[in-house]
């Protein structure tokens, strides 16, 4: 496709862009379980207020838009308060979970190089750790040394002493991991990381926005964020369970100084003083506008009563599911993110025919599973899914043609010449 010649009117445009959408996951019915956290249309308009308001503007240069700055400033406070880093932590908003990540090891890189004058570095994650921690080892040129997986598919602390070497950076624990939703054992991991000098890094990316309400609602987390000794860092999304729009998240660190180890500064380009927090230069404020916004819309009240929501649909997902004899929840998920297996039936082809009938979620292997997020409009047709897994358990083909995948489509460039 080239430019056309000629350009169209607004609507005109609006309506092959509709077009083009009419493949798309419904969210807005709660179709998706992952992808979209959907809280309902009052914080979508919310969200959209915000984020439209600040549309054109430039968050890479705060002197210009000072209030970008405040807001992010903001986000970053209530997040570190959230997670108990109080006033001892400080760090930037970014991207989302994948930069978050990526700063938060380099940080851990770069500090330790400077400290301990190692050369090159260790990385050491849980086998269920997100795969940005391994495009982050990638790109920063660290090794990266994996902890086994246990039967039961938790990770166990007595399996990272014997990976801590001397020039270990930082070690990983998920709050909770992405495919099982289970929390790792962060006070054990954190002691054992501590008696060896090496940090540990907790992606909340998933829990940072759900734990925090979940520990106020009664259920039982084990420590899990900074009141823990020995965490260094953390990451948590606000575009996830905090319901901000694609684009917001936070990471933190522990003490303050660490953080002058994430920035970057340029000092003899023509072009003057070149300073940025994370990745990016130019970096969009609609996110940020977003993330401040939706934060003072639900306050504590809003996200408890969401995360009550949420945790009401899960439930009945995870009951509806080992009610069945033929299909089960891998693993015990801490809050709502659950993997589904069974082991009579191709659980990839049940898959199948769920998305037949029009639900969308993500596939796993080893073990295979559909793997599933809960958010707060499940409420609305957890049943209705539960009927359709019965159906799709019952009819489905021998084997599914469908690979378990997440991420982008990146099959053409891969094969390309
Ligand atoms: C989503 C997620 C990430 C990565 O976040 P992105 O925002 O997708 O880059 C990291 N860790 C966990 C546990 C996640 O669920």
């Amino acid at each position: 496709m080239q430019i056309p010649k000629q350009g169209s009117s607004l609507d005109d445009v609006m309506a092959r862009l509709k077009a083009l959408q009419v493949d798309d996951a419904d969210y807005h019915n709660a179709r998706t379980w992952g992808l979209i956290y959907n809280a309902g249309p009052e914080v979508d308009a919310m969200v959209q207020a915000a984020a439209s308001d600040v549309i054109l503007e430039n968050a890479l240069n705060p002197f210009a838009f000072p209030s970008l700055r405040q807001m992010q400033q903001d986000v970053v406070a209530m997040t570190g308060h959230m997670l108990h880093g109080g006033d001892e932590v400080t760090g930037a908003m970014s991207s989302g979970g994948t930069e978050s990540i990526f700063l938060a090891v380099k940080t851990a890189r770069d500090r330790v190089r400077a400290e301990k004058g190692i050369a090159k570095g260790r990385l050491v994650i849980p086998r269920t750790a997100h795969p940005a921690f391994v495009k982050a080892a990638h790109l920063l040129d660290l090794d990266l040394v994996y902890m086994p997986l246990g039967e039961d598919l938790r990770t166990r602390a007595a399996d990272l002493e014997p990976l801590l070497t001397d020039d270990t950076v930082l070690c990983v624990a998920s709050a909770p991991a992405y495919p099982h939703g289970m929390v790792d054992p962060i006070e054990e991991m954190a002691a054992v990381a501590q008696s060896r000098g090496v940090g540990l890094h907790v992606d909340a990316c998933l829990g940072g926005f759900m734990l925090p309400w979940l520990e106020r609602l009664g259920y039982d987390i084990p420590p899990w964020d900074f009141r823990v000794p020995g965490v260094v860092s953390m990451s948590a999304d606000v575009h996830k369970y905090g319901y901000a729009i694609k684009g917001a998240s936070v990471v933190l660190h522990r003490p303050k100084a660490n953080v002058r180890y994430q920035i970057f500064i340029y000092t003899d380009w023509p072009g003057g003083l070149y300073g940025t927090q994370g990745f990016l230069g130019t970096k969009p404020a609609a996110p940020i506008a977003a993330a401040w916004a939706v934060l003072h819309f639900l306050g504590e009240e809003g996200y408890l009563r969401l995360a009550a929501e949420t945790m009401d649909a899960a439930k009945r997902l995870i009951a509806g599911v080992n009610a069945m004899p033929d299909a089960h929840i891998w693993g015990e998920p801490d809050m709502s993110v659950v993997a589904i297996g069974s082991r009579v039936h191709d659980i990839l082809a049940v898959g199948d025919t769920l998305n037949d009938r029009n639900w969308h979620f993500d596939r796993q292997e080893n073990p295979a599973a559909l793997h599933l997020m809960a958010s707060p409009r499940h409420k609305l047709n957890v049943d209705e899914f539960l009927a359709d897994l019965r159906y799709a358990l019952d009819n489905h083909a021998e084997k599914s043609t469908r690979a378990a995948t997440y991420g982008d489509d990146v099959s053409e460039q891969a094969n390309a010449r």
